[in-house]
């Protein structure tokens, strides 16, 4: 509390997020997406996921999140949800019956299908997530997903709930919060309604396996430096051509894997003469 708060011998009221916490749960659409999160650190939720467009269809209920505690379900007094690696070693490592529970819990009211209801574990030994997975998730009825700390998760609790195993990238985290929050925006992005304008996820990167075109707007002269002219001639055919173009050289410069496949998708030589 600030010196302020105090001086004046009132009680200060103090913003709180707890209700706006609690009539995020009760909005929800009658059957929209749901994200089911298991964390240590369910205040670390919605976060960014709370602000501007994910967050308004949060708050409309277009989509719905529901953080479940791995705490409560630690073993004793203390309520511990990991122990020490077997066969020794730096760490330690969430515990199976505790992140078992936690998946139970979470698996009571929801379909048994992972193709309906995929269960993940953010971790960095998953597949590595793309566009694709974007999209197979948002297509679900929703998703569950464990967060690993410390050294990450017993084998066994994987094996037996059989999780798909889910990668940020190639780098390791010190939690799968952050992972977990930048899956759940990319595929929650997908979800009708939830952008406003729907056709702007048809053109951007990786739509159609290429990264995208270089975007512009006012002034039209900023330090010295132009817009191309093509995109203020008005032009709609040129316009597109121009930034189907740049999205192919940007793409084959920087990402020669991407670019292969999408010629190999468009009957075209991956070597030959660029179109533009
Ligand atoms: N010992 C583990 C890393 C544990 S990092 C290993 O070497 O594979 C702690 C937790 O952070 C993990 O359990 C996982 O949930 C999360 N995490 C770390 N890096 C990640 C990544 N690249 N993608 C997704 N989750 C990650």
């Amino acid at each position: 509390m600030t010196d302020a708060a105090k001086s004046h011998g009132r009680l200060s009221i103090r913003a709180s997020a707890r209700p706006s916490d609690l009539m995020r749960e009760t909005r929800r659409v009658k059957g929209a997406w749901m994200a089911k999160v298991i964390t240590l650190f369910p205040e670390a939720f919605p976060g960014v996921l709370g602000l501007s467009l994910t967050g308004r269809a949060l708050d409309q209920g277009l989509w719905a999140l529901e953080t479940i505690d791995l705490r409560p379900f630690g073993q004793g007094r203390h309520r511990n949800v990991d122990d020490t690696p077997a066969g020794g070693g730096a760490g330690m490592v969430l515990r199976p019956d505790v992140v078992g529970a936690a998946l139970a819990t979470a698996g009571a009211d929801r379909p048994a299908d992972p193709q309906r209801w995929p269960v993940i574990y953010l971790s960095p030994r998953g597949r590595r997530f793309d566009q694709a997975m974007a999209h197979r998730f948002a297509a679900a009825a929703g998703i569950t997903l464990v967060c690993g700390r410390f050294e990450g998760v017993d084998q066994r609790v994987l094996d037996h709930f059989d999780v798909e195993e889910v990668s940020l990238g190639d780098f390791v985290l010190t939690g799968g919060e952050i992972a977990a929050q930048a899956l759940i925006d990319a595929t929650v992005r997908l979800i009708p309604r939830v952008l406003g304008n729907q056709a702007s996820t048809e053109e951007e990167s990786f739509s159609d396996g290429l990264l995208e075109h270089p975007q512009y707007t006012r002034p039209a002269i900023w330090q010295g430096r132009g817009i191309p002219d093509i995109l203020l001639s008005g032009h709609h055919a040129k316009i597109a051509a121009w930034r189907r173009a740049m999205a192919e050289r940007l793409t084959r410069k920087r990402r020669p894997d991407l670019w292969r496949a999408y010629c190999a998708r468009h009957g075209r030589d991956p070597e030959g003469d660029q179109e533009l």
